[in-house]
C-alpha cells in the first residue's frame, strides 16, 4: 500500500533530528543541551566555566532538537535486548553512561537515590593496568544494575528539553527553500509518512548490518537469532510431528545449540539453562565458539577506558591509515570475549552445557527436519560437527553482525542519492563526525549535514565507538562541531597566562600528559593562539579583571575547530 504523505506542522521543523533513541542518541541530545561537559575541563577551567555561567543568561542552547525512533519510548532497544539475555548489570562501569554533563553523573544518581547497593565490585579494579587509577578507589569502576542504568537514561530523557516523534527515517531530500536545510521523511507507527525540515541530522541508529550465520545455516529451518521472539519459547513443547496434534507431556530430553564465541552467547547459553533448569526435563546446551572463550572483564582493552592511556591510543589510532584502522576495529575486538564472573556461572551448570570449539554445519541431505513443516517448532534439526551428525530441537546464533551501514533503509536511500563515501560498510566522516561530501553534490543537490555516532562511526571514534564511553566522546565531538561550545572558548579554555608573555597554559599543557592522572585532552586537535576581539559585555576573558569589554589585556587562543572529548 503506498504511504500518504502529511507535511507536518511548522514546530516539527527542527535544527537537529537525532535519529535513533538509544543510548548513543541520548548523548548526543545531552551533548547539545548541556552548556559543557566537566570530562574535557580543569579544575581551573571549571571554576572559570561556573563563574562566567553564573553571570551570563542560561548558556544551554537553543536548539530546536528533536529525536526520531519508531519505538514508543527512549531506550527500548537497549531495554529489549537486556530483557531478552535476563542480564543483571552492565559489562561497562558506572562511569560509562550517556549523561556528558559529568562523568560521575550515575555514581551521583546511586548515592542520592541510596541505590549504592545496586553498583557490582566485578573486580575488574584490581587488575594491574588499573593500579593508581584512583577513580578505582571512589567506585567508578563498578557495573551499574540494568535497572539502575534505565532509570538514569529515563530521568535524563524528562529534563533535557527535545520533541519525540515515534516514526522510522525513510529518506532526504534537497528543501526548496535554497538555504541549508533539508527534507526528512518520517514513517509514522500507522504507516503514514511525515516530513520534517532539518538542519542537521545526526544518524545514532545502532550497530548496522547483517548477522554472521555459520556454513549453509541460512538454508536450516529450525534457527534464531539471539534477539529473535522465538529463540527461547516452546522449548518444552511435545515432539509431535502433526501440528494439529495438543502439547502431551513435556520431552525428555531436549538440545540446544548456541553458536557464537563472546558474551552474548554464553548469556542467550545461560538464559536456556537457568530457564529450565527447576523443570522435569534433561536440558543440554552445547555451545560451539570457533575458538576457545576468552575471559576479559571488558569487550576492548582495558587501556581504552583509562583516560591515562586512551590519549595516546587514539592518537595511534588517528594516525593509522583508513585501511589500518578498519582492521583494528576487528583486530582489537578480536572476535569477542566474556567476563569472568559468567565464566563463574558457565562453571557452575557445567552438567547441563558441553562446550564445543570449531565449526558446525547444516547438513540438509541428512536433515529430518526437512520433512516436516517449516516454522514447525517440534522438529529436530541435524548438525554435523567434526565429522559426526547431532540432532538439535533449537538453534540459537550470537554470532555478531558484519558492519554494513547500507543495510538500514534509511541509510541506504541516502547513500543511492548523494553516493555518500563508505569504507567496507563504515561511513567515512570527518574528524567532526560529520559524513563527507558526496563527489555529486552540485549546489542544486548539496549533500545534507550528516553526523554518525555509535557504533558505525567506529573509522573516527574508535574501537569503543559502540560503547557508551565512545558514545560520550562522539557526542561531545558532535556538540562542538555545531557550535555548541562556542562560548568556552572566550570565557573558559582561556589562557591566563599568555598576558605575562607565557605561550601556553601550563595547566592546561600538562594535561596533555597522557600519564598524568588529571589528563583530559585528547589533543586531537590544536587551537592557535591568534588574539581575538572580545565582545562580551563584562571581561569573561580572565574572569578576574573589572574591564569593559574588549580593553582586557589578555589574548584569548582562538580555535580553529576543538575536539573537546577525552574522559
Ligand atoms: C546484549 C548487549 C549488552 C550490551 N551491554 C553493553 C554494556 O554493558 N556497556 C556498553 O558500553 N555497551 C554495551 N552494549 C553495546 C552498546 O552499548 C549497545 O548495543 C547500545 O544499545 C548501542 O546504542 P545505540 O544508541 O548506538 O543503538 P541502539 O540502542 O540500538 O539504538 C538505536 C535506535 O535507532 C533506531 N533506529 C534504527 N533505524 C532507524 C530509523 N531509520 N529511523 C528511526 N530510528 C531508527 C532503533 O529503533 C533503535 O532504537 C551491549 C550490547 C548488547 C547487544
Amino acid at each position: 500500500m503506498k504511504s500518504k504523505v502529511k507535511k507536518q506542522d511548522q514546530s516539527y521543523d527542527c535544527d537537529v533530528c537525532i535519529i535513533g533513541a538509544g543510548p548513543a542518541g541520548l548523548a548526543c541530545l545531552s551533548a547539545l543541551r548541556e552548556p559543557y561537559s566537566m570530562d574535557n575541563l580543569t579544575d581551573e577551567q571549571l571554576n572559570r566555566a561556573n563563574n562566567s555561567l553564573s553571570l551570563k543568561a542560561n548558556k544551554k542552547s537553543n536548539l530546536n532538537i528533536c529525536v526520531l525512533d519508531p519505538s514508543p519510548q527512549w531506550m527500548d532497544t537497549w531495554k529489549t535486548q537486556f530483557d531478552q539475555l535476563q542480564i543483571k548489570h552492565l559489562r561497562s562501569p558506572v562511569l560509562g553512561h550517556p549523561d556528558i554533563f559529568d562523568n560521575k553523573a550515575l555514581l551521583t544518581y546511586a548515592r542520592h537515590h541510596n541505590r549504592e547497593d545496586e553498583l557490582f565490585e566485578s573486580g575488574c579494579a584490581e587488575m594491574k593496568q588499573l593500579h593508581g587509577l584512583g577513580e578505582t578507589q571512589t567506585g567508578l569502576w563498578k557495573l551499574p544494575s540494568t535497572k539502575l542504568f534505565v532509570d538514569f537514561c529515563d530521568d535524563m530523557t524528562g529534563r533535557l528539553k527535545h520533541v519525540y516523534l515515534q516514526g522510522r527515517a525513510m529518506d532526504v531530500e534537497d528543501s526548496s527553500s535554497g538555504d541549508s536545510s533539508h527534507v526528512l521523511k518520517w514513517e509514522d507507527a500507522s504507516g503514514v509518512m511525515n516530513v520534517l525540515t532539518v538542519k542537521h541530522i545526526i544518524v545514532a541508529s545502532g550497530v548496522m548490518g547483517k548477522a554472521l550465520v555459520p556454513f549453509g545455516l541460512e538454508k536450516c529451518p529450525n534457527v534464531f537469532s539471539w534477539r529473535s521472539n522465538h529463540a527461547f519459547t516452546n522449548l518444552k513443547a511435545t515432539q509431535s510431528i502433526d501440528a494439529g496434534t495438543p502439547p502431551e507431556s513435556p520431552r525428555q530430553n531436549i538440545r540446544v545449540l548456541v553458536v557464537g564465541g563472546g558474551l552474548t552467547a554464553v548469556q542467550t547459553a545461560l538464559r536456556v539453562i537457568k530457564e529450565h533448569k527447576d523443570d522435569d526435563i534433561d536440558m543440554q546446551c552445547i555451545l560451539c565458539s570457533k575458538r576457545t572463550l576468552k575471559e576479559k572483564h571488558f569487550d576492548i582493552p582495558v587501556e581504552w577506558f583509562d583516560r591515562r592511556h586512551q590519549t595516546g591510543l587514539l592518537s595511534g589510532f588517528y594516525h593509522e591509515s583508513v585501511e589500518d584502522r578498519l582492521q583494528q576495529l576487528k583486530d582489537i575486538r578480536d572476535g569477542g570475549s566474556v567476563p569472568k564472573m559468567y565464566m563463574k556461572q558457565l562453571k557452575k551448570y557445567e552438567k547441563q552445557m558441553t562446550y564445543w570449539m570449531g565449526q558446525v554445519e547444516y547438513d540438509c541431505q541428512n536433515d529430518l527436519a526437512q520433512e516436516h513443516n517449516e516454522g514447525d517448532d517440534n522438529i529436530k534439526t541435524t548438525i554435523r560437527y567434526q565429522g559426526d551428525y547431532h540432532q538439535f530441537d533449537r538453534i540459537i546464533l550470537a554470532c555478531g553482525v558484519t558492519p554494513d551501514c547500507a543495510s538500514n533503509p534509511f541509510v541506504s536511500n541516502i547513500l543511492k542519492k548523494w553516493k555518500l563515501p563508505i569504507h567496507e560498510g563504515f561511513p567515512d566522516i570527518t574528524e567532526d563526525l560529520q559524513w563527507k561530501e558526496s563527489t555529486n553534490s552540485t549546489k542544486q543537490n548539496r549533500t545534507p549535514s550528516i553526523f554518525v555516532s555509535g557504533a558505525m562511526a567506529g573509522l573516527q571514534v574508535g574501537p569503543d565507538a559502540g560503547n557508551l564511553m565512545g558514545m560520550r566522546r562522539a557526542a561531545t565531538t558532535i556538540a562542538s562541531a555545531l557550535d555548541c561550545r562556542s562560548w568556552l572558548r572566550a570565557t573558559t579554555l582561556v589562557n591566563r597566562f599568555e598576558a605575562f608573555g607565557y605561550s601556553s597554559d601550563e595547566e592546561s599543557s600538562s594535561s596533555l600528559d597522557e600519564n598524568d592522572e588529571d589528563s583530559n585532552f585528547t589533543g586531537k586537535k590544536s587551537f592557535t593562539t591568534e588574539s581575538i576581539t572580545q565582545s562580551e559585555d563584562n571581561c569573561s576573558t580572565c574572569c578576574s579583571c573589572d574591564s569593559e569589554r574588549g580593553d582586557c589585556p589578555v589574548t584569548v587562543p582562538k580555535f580553529v575547530s576543538v575536539q573537546l572529548n577525552g574522559e
